[in-house]
């Protein structure tokens, strides 16, 4: 809690349906950080750290390729971590600074996005976590017709994070997103009005 702003943590599996549960939740005015955009406007920055540590992750424009970089950390956890190390304190820094600015401007309710709240600890930083979940089944079938990974890839990413159950259990709230966008938005309803 900073100066009357709430700020929960939302997560849940890869493909369970983070984005969409922010998007409805921003529909109700009540605003969301997305920690993949505040690492997007961070990357620049760090341009040169990521550089040094994958050289083979920078495209010939010399910019940062986010797939091949997704790939490499995806594939063996100390390079995540090496990732996290240098992308986090920064994303903290930025993240700071817009929910400062929320409260300033009388926000009560805010919520930040981001996939690896459980696995690094920092769910415990927030007011309250929100774990969307959905069954193993539909969020390899979602990540599937994304289009963009194949059926080995999007098993890995699955894989990669704790199981679904680990977040549940830290978890002080839950939205249930394995059925239609209706069920889940009337469940992200009562969710606003229960912390508002
Ligand atoms: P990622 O971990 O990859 O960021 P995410 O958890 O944010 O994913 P979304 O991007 O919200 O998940 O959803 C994954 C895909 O499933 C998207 O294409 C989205 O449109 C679709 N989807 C999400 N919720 C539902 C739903 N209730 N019914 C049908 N499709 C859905």
């Amino acid at each position: 809690m900073r100066d009357g702003l709430k700020v929960l943590g939302l997560t849940g599996g890869i493909g369970s349906g983070k984005s969409t549960v922010a998007r409805l939740i921003s529909e109700l005015g009540v605003p969301v950080l997305d920690a993949d955009q505040l690492a997007r406007e961070v990357v620049e920055p760090a341009l040169a750290e990521v550089a040094a540590a994958w050289p083979q992750a920078i495209g010939p424009d010399g910019k940062v390729h986010r797939k091949r970089l997704a790939d490499i950390v995806f594939a063996d956890p100390a390079q995540r971590l090496r990732l996290e190390a240098i992308m986090h304190p920064r994303i903290q820094a930025l993240a700071n600074e817009r929910l400062d600015a929320l409260a300033a401007k009388g926000h009560p309710l805010a919520f930040y996005e981001a996939s690896l709240l459980v696995e690094s600890g920092r769910y415990k930083d927030f007011d309250g976590l929100v774990v969307v979940t959905a069954a193993p089944e539909t969020q390899l079938e979602r990540l599937l017709a994304r289009g963009d990974l194949s059926q080995g890839e999007a098993q890995a990413r699955i894989d990669a994070q704790l199981p679904l159950l680990a977040k549940v259990r830290v978890a002080t709230h839950l939205v249930d997103n394995d059925a239609d966008l209706d069920a889940t938005k009337t469940q992200v309803e009562r969710l606003v009005a229960s912390l508002r």
